[in-house]
């Protein structure tokens, strides 16, 4: 017996080597030799699961490895100790379960945003998709798609789409096992069960759930053990059907520094953009958030800055804000001029930077005429016409002199832009089309 227990001494020592470091440090080393039964070895581990992983995937190559140490040997039993896992009937155990790390699963709200509902979500085209699919995935009893793979640029909804999965499934599922949390505080929590020894416990609380939900994963990218760990976590988790969604500022396969097998995983289930903002969904997304307000905001103020505020919602909203506390600090009523007043910088951060060049394609573009029609001297009214509306469109949304603008329009006067401004501006009060066109005409230029 006591034999048998040296010979394990060898074979652990030769582990890492025989299955990397990896595999080691995250399964085997747990490995501990419990009985000498003649020709079947008895080993433990800690717990139900590891014992099922280390079993379906690193069982026969460590019997072979026994075999060759000692030819006698031909079984390996491998058993959980006491702590056992936590099952899916019973999640108060994990409440007894006094590793610091406990605390992953308890209370889920605590981490949520209570605004963050569907019920608050406005839909629109360029969310739709997302939408529809983290409510289809928190109302179904399937997994339909794993991962549900969400993202787009900052301040779009991405976490208030998640948040609102895992208010949804407190109230109508409040037995269901989620964890939410952002990629960052999974590296941390990882980290610091490395480092308190406790990562057994750390694992099988993630991989007991019945949705797990990771934020901005683009923040995992890199760090390799984390990103092992957390791949690991995944497969577990999709080879028991239980759900994961997953956030990130880019999609699976623009996701720099992840490995490539993860990166294909990623993309396995449904990956659902969230596209930018249009006018409309913010024009919607403010309407929606003014309803709940004290004050009373008018309507044109809200299109103004569903005009003016496109960089992201949290913005948008930030902007409404604003607008509302310096009303109710200040007094007064909410006009036109304190809102530019108010939010001076961020309309200015917000202003799209339009080249001559830009505003020259367009119009030509749109009226069908040469691009090098810009800098003829061509003076039939057809050429004309747009050349002005280009000329006026510079002055109004560029910060070039006079001087600059007649340069690009093959060297023309200050004196000829001047013009070709006063000319839009009276035909634009007298002439509804050609109105109509210049208006369109910004919006394309993003304003
Ligand atoms: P992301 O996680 O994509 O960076 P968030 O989910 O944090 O963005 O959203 C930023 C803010 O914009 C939040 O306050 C959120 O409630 C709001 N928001 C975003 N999209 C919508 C929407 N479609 N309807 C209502 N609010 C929205
Ligand atoms: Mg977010």
């Amino acid at each position: 017996m006591t034999e048998k227990r040296q010979i394990w001494g060898r074979i652990q020592s030769s582990l890492p080597e025989a299955f990397g470091e990896t595999v080691y440090k995250g399964w085997l080393k747990f490995l501990t030799f419990e009985e000498d039964l003649g020709g079947k070895i008895v080993l433990s581990v800690p717990s139900r699961f590891i014992r099922d992983w280390i079993t379906s995937r690193y069982l026969k190559k460590l019997s072979e490895i026994w075999t060759q140490e000692s030819p006698g040997v031909h079984t390996i039993e491998i058993i959980a100790r006491a702590m056992e896992e936590p099952t899916k009937a019973a999640p108060e155990e994990l409440k007894i379960d006094d590793s610091p790390n406990k605390y992953l699963l308890e209370n889920v709200t605590s981490g949520l945003d209570p605004r963050f509902t569907f019920e608050n979500f406005v839909v629109g085209k360029p969310n739709e998709l997302a939408y529809a699919a983290a409510r289809r995935v928190a109302e179904s009893d399937q997994v339909y798609f794993n991962p549900l793979f969400l993202y787009g640029g900052v301040g779009l909804g991405k976490t208030h789409l998640m948040h609102a999965v895992a208010w949804y499934l407190h109230k109508m599922h409040p037995k269901r096992r989620v964890i939410y949390m952002s990629a960052e505080k999974f590296m941390y929590q990882f980290i610091r069960a490395l480092r308190l020894k406790n990562i057994i416990s750390f694992r099988e609380q993630l991989r007991s759930v019945d949705v797990l939900m990771i934020d901005d994963v683009q923040f995992i990218s890199g760090k390799d053990s984390t990103q092992e760990e957390f791949f690991h976590t995944f497969n577990s988790l999709v080879d028991q059907k239980r759900q994961i969604i997953l956030s990130a500022d880019k999609s699976p396969s623009d996701l720099q520094g992840i490995e490539e097998r993860m990166r294909s995983r990623l993309g396995w289930g449904l990956v659902a953009d969230i596209h930018p903002s249009t006018y409309e969904l913010r024009l919607g997304i403010l309407q929606s958030k003014a309803e709940n307000l004290p004050i009373p905001i008018p309507k044109e103020i809200l299109e103004f800055l569903a005009h003016k505020v496109t960089s992201n919602i949290r913005e948008l909203e930030g902007a409404l804000n604003r607008i509302l506390a310096h009303a109710t600090l200040v007094g007064g009523e909410i006009s036109l001029e304190t809102t530019q007043d108010v939010l001076r910088d961020l309309l200015r951060a917000n202003e799209k930077h339009v080249t001559i060049e830009e505003i020259q394609r367009h119009v030509a573009e749109h009226y069908n005429i040469r691009i090098g029609d810009m800098h003829s001297t061509k003076r039939a009214r057809t050429v004309a016409r747009p050349r002005q509306i280009a000329m006026y469109l510079c002055k109004q949304l560029t910060s070039k002199s006079l001087p600059e603008i007649g340069r690009k329009f093959g060297g023309r006067d200050h004196t000829t832009v001047i013009h070709a401004v006063k000319t839009v501006e009276a035909l634009s009060s007298a002439d509804p089309s050609l109105r109509d066109d210049v208006t369109l005409l910004r919006r394309m230029l993003g304003h």
